[in-house]
């Protein structure tokens, strides 16, 4: 079972077809604004509730420029799952630090973001469209979807 809502699904659906997910296209089909940002050490990403910024949600979504870019993707991913799943909750503002955790989420709230953020990264059917196409192995198949290996290796169930 994913654990992305129907009606979002319904909405994204065609972009977890092809890979690389695109990411930023996700963000912008659920109105958010989405953008790179020096946010500092320890700082992954930032869903902020800001109608200034002009978005159709009014929220928006800043990731750490400084880090690694396939980091950064599941960053956006996960944010975007704190906004589908949480927003009524969050009130003004949500950061996440480097583990991905927020002050004030519980580790129920952060393990659904993550969850959200491999099932849009890294869908089951797109993985084994794929393996069929001939690409095996977990460095192939991550540089396909532009993932880490280990968030890879972690959503087929692999040692790590
Ligand atoms: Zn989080």
């Amino acid at each position: 079972m994913s654990i992305i809502p129907s009606e979002i699904l319904a909405v994204i659906g065609p972009r977890l077809r092809s890979s690389p997910v695109d990411v930023n296209a996700i963000a912008s089909d659920l109105g958010l604004g989405i953008y790179e940002s020096n946010l500092g050490n320890g700082i992954s990403g930032v869903l902020v509730r800001e109608p200034a910024y002009g978005s159709p949600s009014g929220f928006v979504i800043f990731v750490n420029r400084d880090e690694p870019y396939v980091r950064q993707r599941f960053t956006a991913a996960h944010e975007i799952g704190h906004f589908v799943l949480h927003r009524e909750r969050i009130g003004q503002r949500v950061e996440d630090n480097y583990l991905l955790r927020a002050q004030g989420l519980s580790n129920t709230l952060e393990s659904q973001a993550n969850r959200f953020a491999a099932d849009i990264l890294m869908p089951y059917e797109l993985i084994q469209t794929l393996v069929d196409q001939g690409i095996n192995g977990i460095d192939a198949l991550a540089n396909s979807l532009q993932v880490s290996q280990i968030a890879l290796a972690i959503r087929l169930g692999h040692p790590t």
